[in-house]
């Protein structure tokens, strides 16, 4: 089978199947064979591992994956894409599952306990920019066991991952990937590298899991409801976000008196805080509730 990372390659098998590109679906192909490689070495792939792909398209890097790792699971949304990778494509390879649906709707708890026996998986991807967010945040809420994730987003989504405190990008994607993993970019990647070409530059980030969060906190989804609030209403005094979150209940004062205590101005706005400053206030917030 003739790699796909090359554009010729590519061109003829959309040319085959008379595949018609999905705008819906962020369908932007991968045509270079230092990219593909890179992400494959940065995703530290090795014939132990089972690897968790999200949005295969025609295969490109699945038969990268094919190559390196034990088990490839690709999980694809767009249904045309199926008959490629199952007749044509990943023919040839025998450890690969394809799943034809959205990864927003599948149990990946369940299918790592299945395919995987609850060990933990990689997760390697070009993922489809319009998902990006809720996808990385679904890996890590729900827990599913995850060693890494290399994934290719927008570059102005890997500094959001990446950024701390006091910067215009910091907000609950940056403190909700910095609670779970570390961040590293690992390569920037120019629009040419794909087919059809995205408008923006991409870039591509890996996330290692803590082994244990690095910072304490005793109700974990308490804390990640106050950083949305905070974040939702970014303009606005954290007393007056926290007060006003439909789904908490804490009052004015008590979030001033937990702010006090932390010795933060009781005016402060919640990009002020660190991940730390967070899980501190969640604890206090919640002792006072207790009384
Ligand atoms: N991995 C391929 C590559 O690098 O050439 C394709 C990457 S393309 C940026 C994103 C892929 O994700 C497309 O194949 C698209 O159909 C698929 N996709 C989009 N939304 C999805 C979803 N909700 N669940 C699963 N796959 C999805």
């Amino acid at each position: 089978m003739a790699t796909l990372g090359i554009p010729q390659n590519t061109i003829a098998i959309l040319q085959k199947y008379d595949f018609v590109f999905q705008k819906r679906y962020g369908q932007n192909f991968l045509i270079d064979t230092h990219v593909l490689e890179k992400i494959i070495r940065e995703a530290g792939i090795t014939k132990e591992d089972m690897v968790l792909e999200i949005g295969p398209g025609i295969g490109t890097m699945t038969q990268y994956l094919c190559e390196r790792a034990r088990k490839v699971i690709a999980v694809e949304i767009d249904r045309n894409l199926i008959p490629i990778l199952r007749d044509d494509t990943l023919a040839e390879y025998d450890n690969v599952k394809i799943i034809n649906d959205d990864i927003l709707k599948v149990d990946m708890n369940r299918l790592v306990q299945e395919e995987n026996g609850g060990n933990p998986v990689k997760v390697v991807a070009n993922l489809p920019y319009y998902i990006t967010t809720p996808i990385i945040m679904e890996l890590f809420e729900s827990h599913v066991p995850i060693e890494s994730v290399t994934v290719m987003v927008q570059k102005e989504v890997a500094d959001r991952m990446q950024v701390g405190s006091g910067t215009k990008d910091y907000g609950a994607l940056s403190l909700a990937v910095q609670y779970y993993a570390k961040p590293e970019i690992v390569a920037m990647v120019p629009p040419n590298c794909f087919m059809p070409r995205p408008k923006v530059a991409s870039a591509v980030i890996r996330l290692t899991r803590y082994q244990e969060t690095p910072v304490q906190v005793s109700d974990e989804k308490m804390m990640f409801g106050i950083i949305r609030a905070a974040f939702n209403q970014r303009r606005k005094t954290l007393q007056n976000s926290i007060h006003h979150a439909p789904d908490l209940t804490f009052t004015k004062e008590q979030v001033a008196e937990a702010l006090r205590g932390m010795g933060c101005q009781e005016m402060i706005r919640g990009e002020a805080l660190s991940l730390q400053e967070f899980a501190e206030l969640t604890n206090r917030l919640i002792a006072l509730e207790k009384g």
